[in-house]
């Protein structure tokens, strides 16, 4: 499979707002969050998506998530959140490294229920940053 910002992202050639990592996986905040809080989890064994991720990787993946998803909901005082993989061009997949979105919802923000192509929420590096320490903070 071709490099993507992901694998840079993994090999720390371009920062990330990183919340989480193991010897398996990284976790980081969506550049361009669908809600606050929105975060990637990637494993570090190159798979472009759920056709050939291994087993392995996935199993890997899912603890993070696992992991993970309760201290984003906690930190972020959300109400609930999507679990969502996007798999091939026509399902709204840009980034063709497998990752998993942790995607925070609230009861009182007007945020889109599923979003079927692109998340849509602009922020600063600053606010991203706020959010990261937050997530830290809760999962150590
Ligand atoms: P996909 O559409 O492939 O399921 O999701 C890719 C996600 O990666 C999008 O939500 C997009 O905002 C996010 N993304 C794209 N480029 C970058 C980047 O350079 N850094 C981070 N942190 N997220 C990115």
């Amino acid at each position: 499979m071709k490099d993507t910002i992901f694998g840079k992202i993994i090999r720390r050639e371009i920062p990330a707002e990183i919340v989480y990592e193991d010897d398996e996986t990284l976790a980081f905040l969506d550049i361009m969050p669908n809600s606050p809080g929105h975060t990637l989890v990637v494993p570090k064994e190159p798979s472009e998506n759920m056709l050939d991720i291994s087993e392995g990787s996935l199993l890997s993946v899912m603890k993070t998530v696992k992991k993970i998803a309760p201290a984003i909901k906690t930190a972020m005082e959300a109400d609930g959140f999507n679990i969502l993989v996007n798999n091939g061009t026509e399902a709204g997949q840009q980034v063709f490294h497998t990752h998993v979105h942790i995607i925070p919802r609230y009861k009182s923000a007007a945020f889109q229920k599923f979003p079927p192509g692109k998340p849509n929420v602009k922020v600063t590096p600053e606010e991203l940053a706020e959010v990261a320490e937050k997530i830290r903070t809760t999962l150590a």
